[in-house]
């Protein structure tokens, strides 16, 4: 099987997973309680609290495990409500684990904004601009779009908002770009950063959200008071240790771009055939959109699970949606929509993988055209 949904989760690495087996069968203690074992533990979760704030080149802030990102982008959304009525901006190719927050918050009486994507799939900062204000309580975007791989420059998206609403907190969900791009510039411009550590060889079901101030926030979830009272439940210990080993064995500016290569000896492949479109946006390197004329992706994407090679039609988690808010808001036609299918690499493909499936791409591809013309 060659495995280009990398977007979607990554494979765990195998260290990781003996981690787990020994926080889950020999250290299992709780690290809420009193005893020296317990204690310990307590500092190993310490210990990946602070590689994830020197990741992020924080000068200050704190740390709250999570369930993974869903769970992040609620708290700090939902968490830094304030009483009354709020604004709020919101990018609208946000993941539904903030879109559907912005909805609620919208269906609760507040005022919310959606920016829309240029051409290339980025926040539109004109329009940005134009809807903050000093009511703005929060602003938040995604660094990297999960279906596009479209770029968002966190410097100048912080800068807008010291100029036009230094009172707003920012929140950028860095799911598709933490441990995979170089994020040690931005620790300092933004209040919130969202991680799920299933994305870059972790396990699933762990992430956490970087708060620069925790009086920003409030708790949404009440208990009995475990990550200094912002996100209580005992904490997934396991599962953090083993996020914590993905951090430190992560992604270099080596394997950035390797995977860059991956990626252009992808479109080079399927860049033969003219009725392949690619979206040649100057994106992630994790990330390549495409469309296959005359075919609808989802057929596509089922005959080629069928020979072997994983590819997805966009977002798992919108998967089963009709349409795409994120392609159409970008300006995609509904036929463009029908027959994009999302890329993605990890570095632990060769190019012999990337040769090989792009060749089974095409001929599957083409198979299928000529059955339906
Ligand atoms: N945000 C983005 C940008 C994502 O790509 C995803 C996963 N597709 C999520 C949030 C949700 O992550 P999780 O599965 O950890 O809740």
């Amino acid at each position: 099987m060659i495995y280009l949904d990398n977007a979607a989760t990554t494979k765990m690495l195998e260290e990781g997973a003996d981690l787990y087996k020994k926080y889950a069968c020999n250290s299992f203690f709780n690290p809420s309680a009193g005893y020296g074992e317990a204690i310990q533990i307590k500092k190993e979760l310490d210990n990946v609290r602070k590689s994830i704030i020197e990741k992020l080149g924080a000068g200050k802030g704190d740390v709250i495990f999570t369930s993974g990102a869903t769970e992040s982008n609620n708290i700090a959304i939902m968490g830094s409500k304030r009483n009354g009525k709020c604004e709020y901006v919101f990018s609208i190719g946000g993941h539904p684990s903030v879109y559907n927050v912005a909805k609620e918050l919208e269906r609760l009486g507040n005022i919310v904004h959606f920016v829309g994507l240029t051409k290339d799939g980025k926040v539109d900062c004109d329009a940005l601009c134009s809807c903050i204000n000093d009511h703005t309580r929060l602003i938040s975007i995604e660094q990297i779009n999960n279906e596009t791989g479209a770029i968002n420059d966190i410097k100048q998206i912080s800068r807008i908002r010291n100029k036009y609403a230094p009172q707003a907190l920012l929140h950028i969900d860095g799911v598709q770009a933490f441990c995979k791009l170089d994020t040690t510039f931005i620790g300092n411009d933004v209040d919130f950063y969202t991680i799920s550590a299933h994305k870059f060889y972790g396990p699933k079901g762990v992430g956490a959200l970087f708060v620069r101030n925790l009086n920003t926030i409030k708790s949404i979830v009440f208990g009995g008071g475990q990550e200094n009272g912002y996100r209580s439940g005992t904490e997934n210990v396991g599962g953090i240790i083993a996020m914590g080993l993905a951090i430190k064995q992560n992604e270099t500016e080596y394997d950035y771009k390797y995977v860059a290569n991956l990626k252009e000896k992808m479109i080079e492949i399927l860049s033969k055939d003219e009725n392949v479109n690619i979206d040649k946006i100057n994106g992630s390197p994790y990330i390549l959109s495409v469309w296959f004329n005359g075919v609808n992706g989802e057929t596509l994407m089922r005959a080629l699970a069928e020979k072997g090679v994983i590819v997805s039609t966009g977002s798992a988690c919108s998967a089963k949606k009709v349409g795409n808010r994120v392609l159409e808001n970008i300006g995609f036609t509904k036929d463009q929509i029908k027959s994009h299918i999302r890329i993605s690499f990890c570095s632990q493909l060769s190019f012999e993988d990337i040769d090989k499936s792009g060749q089974i791409i095409i001929d599957v591809y083409n198979d299928i055209r000529k059955r339906v013309l």
